[in-house]
């Protein structure tokens, strides 16, 4: 049985104090969801302060990009040990929005993800497909370019600590969500990739999160289809009671 997860990712939002104060709000709301891994994906400047106000909680830390080197002379950058040093668990890698404005690729992402995952952190890996491209058939082919450029070179081993977010970007902040079942269907696909890519026992271990636009009366009947094993949030898990609601969709 693979352990849902639901993931918040923050983006730029929140101050520390809106942080702390969103996860003391969370923290009591999502108590009894044990059966589910909770992440919250804060901005940098608050992870040090949320690691704190989580400390003994069910709720686990992730920062929302990493660079791929251990130190040096890399102005602005986070590396991976920073990450796990704050109490990070996870961090988010690949996400279309640093795809669209931040020049990621499969190859920067692919570098991330080993670094990632050296340091010991469970890596969210984002792909997902435009509206153009899934409107010109091209959906699997681009999924399947991603996925292979982002996860190349790891060993099977290294894919527990590997989850994949399918978000497509048509759904991101959009208000619109693909249905169950064109969700269901790409998820599938990756699973089947990964078998491919890998071995069948760790495709069927492998978490595959759906993102766009996951509000908590759509998140049930995600949470239904065989192959999708949670979710990646944006703008509903900004507030407490609807990162919540989507946390107990069980
Ligand atoms: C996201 O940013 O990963 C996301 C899925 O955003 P939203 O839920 O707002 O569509």
């Amino acid at each position: 049985m693979r352990t849902p997860v639901i993931a918040g990712n923050w983006k730029l939002f929140k101050t520390i104090g809106e942080a702390t104060g969103m996860v003391n709000d969370l923290k009591p709301l999502v108590a009894a969801a044990k059966g589910t891994e909770i992440v919250v994906a804060p901005p940098f400047t608050a992870l040090s302060r949320v690691a704190d106000a989580l400390a003994g909680s069910n709720v686990h830390l992730a920062a929302q990009d990493c660079y791929w080197e251990e130190e040096g002379a890399f102005t602005g950058e986070v590396a991976p040990k920073m990450l796990k040093d704050v109490g990070c668990s996870h961090v988010i890698i690949g996400h279309s929005e640093r795809r669209q404005y931040f020049g990621e690729t499969d190859a920067t992402v692919n570098k991330k993800v080993k670094a990632a995952i050296n340091a010991g952190l469970t890596a969210i890996v984002c792909v997902g497909e435009t509206l153009a491209e899934r409107e010109a058939n091209k959906t699997f082919a681009v999924i399947e370019s991603q996925v292979r450029g982002g996860l190349e070179g790891l060993p099977p081993e290294a894919l527990s600590k590997v989850i994949i977010a399918y978000e497509p970007v048509w759904a991101i902040g959009t208000g619109k969500t693909a249905s169950d079942a064109q969700a269901q269907e790409v998820h599938a696909f990756i699973r089947n990739l990964m078998a491919r890519c890998f071995d069948q026992g760790s495709a069927d271990g492998m978490r595959i999160l759906y993102g766009g636009s996951v509000k908590p009366d759509n998140v049930k009947g995600l949470m239904t289809q065989p192959d999708i094993d949670g979710a990646l949030v944006g703008g509903a898990s900004l507030k407490a009671e609807s990162f919540a609601a989507i946390a107990n969709f069980a």
